[in-house]
């Protein structure tokens, strides 16, 4: 059965970062496609400065050409704030019972995850990956180390008898970029080339992006 990642993100701009991550998570975990799914209205930060879709439009124009990565605009979609729950629970229904489905996220969001809408019910619909760099420490006491102690499972090939309902932690040396940084760069009128993909900068240049006076 073709497995299914899930990358989200405010993606405010996309970077290399998030792009690197996604294409080594999809050959490790033999993904037939991640979906790279801007987050439209997000629940839990403040709601970007540019557009969905904008930021869709330049995932689009950033992953242009690479098999493997699909922009998923469902949460533009949808009416409301955007929650994972719902996007994960369209997704099963669309993929069907068996196919394998991985929700991979960051340590981070890991540590914050009791915030999310219907948390427990996460598993119950995707296996969860979370993305870790070298040093990386799990919640050791909470609701959410409490919700983990019977769902970590030691290595992918656990994940692969079963389409969803385990955690599996995968370390990985994270690219040292943000879209906080860039979009402080940006509105400095600071280069940042090659950390955005060229297609994605062009958009940005285009459409006056993250200038001091455009909001
Ligand atoms: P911001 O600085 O605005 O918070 P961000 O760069 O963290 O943005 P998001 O769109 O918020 O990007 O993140 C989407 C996903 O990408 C999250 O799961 C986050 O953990 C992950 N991510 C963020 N930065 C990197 C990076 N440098 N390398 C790999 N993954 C990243």
């Amino acid at each position: 059965m073709n497995a299914i990642g899930i990358f989200g993100g405010t993606f405010d701009p996309i970077h290399i970062g998030h792009l690197r991550t996604c294409v080594e998570l999809r050959e490790y975990l033999q993904l037939e496609e991640m979906h790279m799914i801007p987050c439209a209205r997000p629940a839990h930060r403040e709601q970007p400065g540019i557009s969905a879709i904008h930021r869709l439009a330049m995932l689009c124009r950033a992953i242009e050409g690479e098999p493997g990565l699909r922009a998923d605009d469902r949460e533009l979609r949808r009416k409301g704030l955007s929650y994972t729950v719902d996007t994960l629970q369209e997704l099963r229904h669309e993929k069907g019972d068996d196919c394998p489905l991985y929700l991979c996220v960051g340590m981070d969001s890991l540590a914050n995850l009791d915030s999310w809408q219907r948390w427990q019910e996460l598993t119950a619909f995707a296996h969860l990956v979370v993305v870790a760099r070298p040093g990386w420490q799990l919640p050791k006491t909470g609701p959410v180390a409490n919700w983990l102690e019977d769902k970590l499972a030691a290595d992918m090939p656990l994940l692969k008898q079963t389409p969803a309902g385990l955690v599996l932690i995968r370390e990985m040396t994270l690219l040292p970029v943000s879209s906080t940084k860039l979009r402080q760069d940006l509105t400095a009128g600071h280069s940042v080339r090659y950390l955005v993909p060229d297609a994605a900068l062009d958009y940005i240049n285009q459409h006056h992006l993250y200038q001091k006076d455009v909001p």
